[in-house]
Order: structure tokens, then C-alpha cells, then sequence
């Protein structure tokens, strides 16, 4: 199975910055069989962008966020429907950037998880946990609560998500879990699906946290480790093309 690249953009860049990153990546990708799937996930604004850009490329885009309703009266939310009209194949759920200044909980998450399957978008499900929760030997028992929720409100799909590990206290500090911080907790989470659905092999699971071309090898060497989600490194193009050709 080929190993998932995947780009978070977080909520930087413009039409121009986009059009210049995007290009600079599809030209880096001409004549090369690309080592990994590879997807950008960009603020929302920019997905008729990304779509007109990457349509009939080997990069595929997604979103940020996904509401947990499906339409309505929710001012600002964007529906997991909206998403599919922009042909959106992804979109990232439960980020720790969410969970922390959105106040979303695991219901929410689970939800939102639960919308963007219904429409037909997969969701990127983000589990970690922070620093206190590391040093206190909790993190065993967090990632498996952050999942647990999920995958109980989507029992018969499971097989259909992709589950991100990121540690938040490796998130945009230039700390990274080591391989073997980031396999353990992998592994965990490997289990914990395989006790859930029919085809565990169906589901990735990524690595995220300061994933940078100098250190994407060792841990996409990992196991358990079947990608990344790269948030810096992946608004330059040599940086985001290089993680993705150490994806072997
Ligand atoms: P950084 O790669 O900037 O640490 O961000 C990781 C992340 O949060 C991706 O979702």
C-alpha cells in the first residue's frame, strides 16, 4: 500500500502564493512516479483553487474542518456536502489546533467524522496528546479515547478513515516524536483498529508533528508509520516533494 503525504496549510497563503506552490510542486512531479499518494489541505476559500489547479494531477486536495451539521442555520460552518462539490477527496477532522481553541470534543469529532464519510469525503482523523499528558504516562490512554470515539460512531466505515498521530507538543515546535516514540504509539492505534473493523490493512495511520525532509525517512521507515501530515514543510515545494520521495 502506498503511503499517504498529506499537506496542512493551516491558515497561511494567498491566491498567488497558492498558484506558485502548486505549480512548483506539479513541475517537480513531471516524469517522476510519485513514491506516495499525496494530498494539499487548504483554507476553504482556496479549494476552487485547488481544484482547478490539481484536477488530473497525481495531488489531491481536502479541507481543514468539516462541520458536524449537515445544513442550516450554522453561520460560517462548511458542510461536508459543500466539500464534495469542490471534489474535496479529504477532509482533516479533530485537529489539536481545533480541539484547543474550538473547544471541539470527541463527540464533535466523531460527528464531523461521520458527515464527511456520509458525503463521501474521508476524514483525517487527529489524535495526540499534549506535553502533560506525555509526562503524566497518559498518552497510551488519550490516543485511545480520541480513536474510540470515532470509531464507535462510525463502526461500519471504519475501514474508510485515515487516523493521524500528532503529538501535540511536536506540533510547529521543530520537536519530533523519534521513530520509536512515534512506532509504539502507531502500533497502539494499529491494534485498537484492527479490534474494530474487517480490513485494519484499509486504514492509514500518519505521522505529524515538525515532519521535515531531514527527518520524513526514519520515521516513514517505522512499521506503523504509513505517511505524514506536514504542516511547515509543506508550504515549500522542495521540502513537501522531498518527504514524499522518502515515502519508500
Ligand atoms: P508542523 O509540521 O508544522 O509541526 O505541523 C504539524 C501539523 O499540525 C499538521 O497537521
Amino acid at each position: 500500500m502506498k503511503k499517504l503525504i498529506a499537506g496542512n496549510w493551516k491558515m497561511n497563503g494567498s491566491l498567488a502564493a497558492n498558484q506558485t506552490l502548486v505549480q512548483a510542486m506539479l513541475d517537480g512531479l513531471q516524469g517522476v512516479e510519485p513514491m506516495a499518494e499525496m494530498v494539499l489541505c487548504a483554507p476553504s476559500p482556496y479549494l476552487a483553487q485547488l481544484q482547478a489547479l490539481l484536477a488530473g494531477s497525481p495531488i489531491a486536495w481536502g479541507s481543514q474542518d468539516v462541520s458536524a451539521q449537515e445544513s442550516g442555520a450554522f453561520t460560517g460552518e462548511i458542510s461536508a456536502m459543500m466539500l464534495k462539490d469542490f471534489a474535496c477527496r479529504y477532509a482533516i477532522v479533530g485537529h489539536s489546533e481545533r480541539r484547543q481553541y474550538h473547544a471541539e470534543t470527541d463527540a464533535t469529532v466523531a460527528a464531523k467524522a461521520q458527515r464527511a464519510l456520509a458525503a463521501g469525503v474521508t476524514p483525517i482523523v487527529c489524535v495526540g496528546e499534549t506535553l502533560t499528558e506525555r509526562e503524566s504516562g497518559q498518552t497510551e490512554a488519550v490516543v485511545k479515547r480520541q480513536l474510540a470515539a470515532v470509531i464507535h460512531a462510525v463502526t461500519h466505515c471504519t475501514s474508510e478513515i485515515v487516523v493521524a498521530y500528532e503529538p501535540v507538543w511536536a506540533i510547529g515546535t521543530g520537536k519530533t516524536a523519534t521513530p520509536e516514540m512515534a512506532q509504539a504509539v502507531h502500533a497502539v492505534l494499529r491494534k485498537q483498529i484492527a479490534a474494530a473493523t474487517q480490513h485494519p490493512e484499509r486504514v492509514k495511520i500518519l505521522y505529524g508533528g515538525s515532519m521535515n525532509a531531514a527527518n520524513a525517512a526514519s520515521l516513514l521507515a517505522q512499521p506503523d508509520i504509513d505517511g505524514g501530515l506536514i504542516g511547515g514543510a509543506s508550504l515549500k515545494a522542495a521540502d513537501f516533494l522531498q518527504i514524499v520521495a522518502s515515502a519508500q
